[in-house]
């Protein structure tokens, strides 16, 4: 274990002995709530912040009234700026009436110098702030916040340093994320994902599979490799390895049974990625493509680095050499300088590559990106425009997914249905939905599932027994 996890181990020590205290004063256990915002990456960031303040001794909650409140934050777009002020003024609430109550932010929100600036005037109640780069921190500023009883704020500009081994909280006893890289390099002009999460650094493999390899012990069964761009991972390393070779090394691990991947940049993927993916019995039947235009003049203005032409050829390939692949994608409307030609240059590509989903997104101007100083498009424009692009969209996937009645598939238990409790929801390997009867003994197992209904987005179905 590097230096650094160790010193973090220790801070873990430290806050265990002073919530000990604490609990001896209030006659129960502290309690803490983490609360995520955005993506897969953030999600995983989360799972880490919640091993950290459960192995400390806190008692986790989905309830907002804990002790401790944690907000990981999002700025990709504006919005999940908006919501995360919108929730800190109920928070606030519950402060005054329980003055001991400590709350905290972290995430992608707070690597922006003027949300810091924001929060400090106008929610100067907040008494816990850290961003990306010393997320692994945590402990120490954790313990720091309580111990001095005072305001920590901690806000890197950059790190190269990547601290893994620190403990985890997983949401799922089955599935888990493992981070392959942080960062970013990409710059597209839309983006302030590389400002806020910094440049791209791979993690070295042996760690990647050690990590793989020790979650298949406890039970994993199926993991996702996260990075911004996963096509470009090993670029930096000693030793070249590429993510095709990275993903045949996670194949061969015992009990691994399902991999994911995600984000590919287009521009970055290989032919041999493609081989890989048709060839392995454990390279989920997926792959998440993100498009964001159609139209080439668009992209060349967003910096993506391909054009319409490109995209489709790459697509129409991977459908060809591997028909059974869900291909999902994310679609931003109302780029800046977009118009109706360019619009309809998307719609064609959503028609030519037949999405089986999308993630449709209307462009949100980021302070500091290059595209926020851009003639910004007329949002009446945009509203409309978005509207046709999610109703093919929606058209697409609820054709493609027809492709799979009534066959039998393998599906992954995630949970007892909300809804229904004699139903369990598991997940296909095109990351399609299914519910079916079942308990909760079938949760983490693979099962055959016969595909009897398809209900819009996803399926009704029912377990096939095994020989
Ligand atoms: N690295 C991934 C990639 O390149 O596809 C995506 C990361 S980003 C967190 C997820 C999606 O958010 C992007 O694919 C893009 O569609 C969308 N997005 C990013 N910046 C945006 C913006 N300023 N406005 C609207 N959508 C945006
Ligand atoms: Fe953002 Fe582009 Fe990097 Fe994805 S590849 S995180 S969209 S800059």
């Amino acid at each position: 274990m590097n230096s650094e996890a160790l010193l973090q181990r220790e801070y873990i020590e430290k806050l265990h002995t002073l919530l000990k205290e604490r609990e001896e004063d209030y006659g129960r256990k502290l309690t803490a709530c983490v609360v995520t915002f955005g993506c897969q990456m953030n999600a995983r960031d989360s799972e880490k912040l919640c091993g950290i303040l459960k192995d400390a001794g806190f008692i986790l909650t989905d309830d907002e009234g804990a002790d401790f409140v944690i907000y990981n934050t999002c700025t990709v777009r504006d919005n999940a700026n908006q919501r995360v002020y919108g929730r800190l003024g109920a928070l606030y609430s519950m402060k005054k009436k329980d003055p001991e109550k400590k709350i905290g932010l972290c995430g992608c929100m707070m690597q922006e110098p003027s949300v810091i600036e924001k929060i400090k005037k106008s929610y100067s109640f907040v008494d816990l702030i850290f961003g990306t780069h010393n997320l692994y921190r945590f402990a120490e500023l954790l313990y720091r916040m309580y111990e001095s009883n005072e305001k920590v704020i901690e806000i890197w500009d950059g790190t190269d340093r990547i601290v893994e081994e620190l403990p985890v909280d997983r949401k799922y006893p089955f599935k888990s994320g493992i981070n392959i890289m942080f960062g970013c390099d990409n710059y597209c002009n839309y983006c302030i994902v590389p400002y806020v999460r910094g440049h791209e650094r791979s993690r070295e493999a042996k760690d990647i599979l050690r990590e793989a390899e020790a979650l298949a012990k406890d039970g994993v069964k199926e993991v996702m490799l996260l990075g911004q761009n996963v096509n470009s991972y090993g670029r930096g390393l000693d030793g070249s390895i590429t993510f095709s070779e990275l993903l045949k090394e996670v194949e061969k691990v015992d009990g691994i049974e399902r991999i994911r991947f995600m984000t590919s940049h287009p521009k970055d993927l290989s032919d041999e990625l493609i081989k890989v993916m048709r060839d392995s019995k454990k390279i989920c039947d997926h792959l998440h493509l993100p498009l964001q235009s159609g139209s080439s003049r668009i992209l060349k203005a967003m910096n993506r680095r391909y054009t319409k032409e490109q995209y489709l050829e790459l697509a129409l390939k991977i459908r060809e050499e591997i028909p059974d692949i869900a291909i999902t994608t994310d679609i931003i409307t109302g780029f800046p300088g977009e118009t109706d030609e360019d619009v309809e240059d998307t719609l064609d590509v959503i028609r030519k590559v037949r999405f089986d989903n999308a993630f449709t997104f209307i462009y949100s101007r980021r302070t500091g990106t290059p595209a926020a100083s851009m003639e910004q498009v007329p949002e009446v424009l945009t509203k409309e425009r978005f509207d046709r692009v999610l109703s093919l969209v929606q058209a697409t996937a609820k054709e493609q997914i027809l492709r799979y009645d009534k066959r039998t598939m393998s599906a992954l238990v995630e949970e007892i249905n909300e809804q229904d409790p004699s139903l369990v929801t598991g997940r296909l390997t095109n990351n399609t939905i299914v519910h079916f009867p079942g308990d909760k003994s079938l949760i983490g197992s693979i099962v055959p599932v016969k595909l009897t209904e398809c209900r819009g987005f996803y399926y009704l179905g029912e377990r096939i027994q095994e020989e």
